[in-house]
């Protein structure tokens, strides 16, 4: 095992369970030769703080896991902390109406760069750390001893192949094992809070679905009945079709991506058939392929009576966050200004690296520039299965409000 020896004056952050430690508040690493293994970090005075791996190549070189001293790790440890995050999500499986939720929730379910979703009787595993790739058939095998997936697909998130040097790839596995079977199986069905949905196998973007606005799908329904709902980044249209369940009266849905609004189309007849949103919906939904920042220059004034802005994380880090900033407020900005009086929207921010409290003051800035009066609503954040570690600010990333422009 390393023992990892951290600066004087930056042991606070993992002493209040932390997990992230970088180069520069390492001060010495003994141990055996190799790139990479389980570590033991301690103070300058040589005190125990956690345990964690250590991987030199990793842009987080030591990723703690545990703050007990009397822990092992090893193995039968990772297997242990995969069955226990399943197991708070106990009550997932038996929801009436939903079938799609996350199983492990990355560093707030101290498995560091490992999520896993569930869609119906499939298993979608994100791969973001070096620890997770070298860890995978021991994560996929618990996964299937507990769950009994159909099939286990672990996909690498490309952002971090390169900045964790990791391979980007598909593995699969059925009955815990490696496979080169299911490559060519049919799109996997679950259902969200009554709306049916298909994610395509090894395709989609992140896992194929995004089973963290689940809640605030949810959320939109009660401003929905009436309006014309303009869903901005609709991706396979998640907000678009629980707001047909609500009873809008149209949608225009905008994304960049031709394949994701092609497939929302396809979820719209999908539910139309099962009797899940009313009959005729499709008339009232209409798709453009666009930049949405573009887009929502030229978009009739006073038209939607809600809309959903779900851009992707602008922010990518904390250097970036400054500019991100700006981008935001000028898509929040002009939304207001096409917003009728006492049109709702529905905001959202996934960037890790910006607070709620920018995000809030964000908005001020755009309000204050739209000349308009703002409500806040209602204030989201994904649900109880992607829990916030307090330990871990990181985790609450994303971040929503439901306001009420008035003019
Ligand atoms: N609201 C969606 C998730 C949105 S994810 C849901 O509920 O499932 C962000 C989406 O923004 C992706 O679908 C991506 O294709 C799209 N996107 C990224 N950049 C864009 C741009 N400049 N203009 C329009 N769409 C964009």
């Amino acid at each position: 095992m390393f023992r990892i020896t951290l600066k004087e004056g930056k042991d606070k952050a993992p002493r209040r369970r932390h997990p992230w430690v970088f180069s520069g508040a390492i001060e010495r690493i003994e141990g055996e030769e190799g790139g990479n293994g389980w570590a033991e970090a301690v103070s300058a005075d040589g005190s125990f703080i956690a345990y964690g791996w250590y991987d030199v190549k990793s842009h987080i070189p030591l990723r703690l896991m545990s703050w007990e001293k009397s822990d092992e790790m090893g193995e039968m440890f990772i297997r242990k902390l995969v069955h226990s995050s399943i197991r708070r999500r106990m009550e997932f499986f038996s929801l009436p109406d939903t079938t799609a939720f996350r199983l492990i929730h990355g560093e707030a379910d101290f498995l560091p760069g490992v999520a896993a979703d569930a869609y119906g009787t499939e298993v979608r595993i994100i791969i973001s750390s070096r620890f997770a790739d070298r860890f995978l058939s021991v994560i996929a095998s618990e996964i299937d001893t507990l769950f009994h997936p159909s099939i286990i697909e672990a996909v690498t998130d490309r952002q971090f192949s390169s900045l964790e040097a990791i391979p980007e790839r598909i593995v699969r596995y059925i009955g815990g094992k490696e496979t080169t079977e299911g490559l060519d199986r049919m799109n996997a069905r679950f259902i969200e809070r009554g709306i049916w949905f298909e994610a395509v196998p090894g395709r989609g973007q992140k896992s194929g679905f995004y089973c963290d606005q689940r809640v605030n799908r949810s959320a939109i329904e009660r401003y929905a009945a009436g309006k014309a709902v303009l869903d901005l980044f609709s991706y396979t249209g998640g907000f678009t079709l629980h707001a047909l369940k609500a009873g809008a009266l149209s949608v225009d849905a905008v994304d960049s991506s031709e394949a994701a609004l092609r497939h929302l189309l396809y979820q719209v007849h999908l539910n139309e058939e099962k009797g899940s949103i009313p009959l005729f919906s499709r008339e009232k939904v209409s798709t453009e392929q666009a930049n949405a920042f573009d887009w929502i220059r030229n978009a009739p004034e006073g038209k939607y009576g809600l809309m959903i802005l779900d851009p992707p994380k602008l922010a990518r880090t904390k250097g970036t966050l400054e500019s991100a900033m700006k981008a935001y407020k000028d898509l929040n900005r002009v939304a207001m200004t096409k917003a009728p009086d006492n049109g709702i929207i529905a905001t959202f921010s996934c960037s890790g690296a910006m607070s709620r409290e920018d995000f809030r003051m964000m908005l001020g800035w755009a309000a204050s520039d739209a000349h308009c009066d703002v409500q806040i609503l209602e204030t989201l954040s994904a649900g109880p299965d992607h829990p916030i570690r307090l330990s871990f600010p990181e985790s609450e990333y994303l971040k929503g409000f439901i306001i009420r422009v008035m003019r």
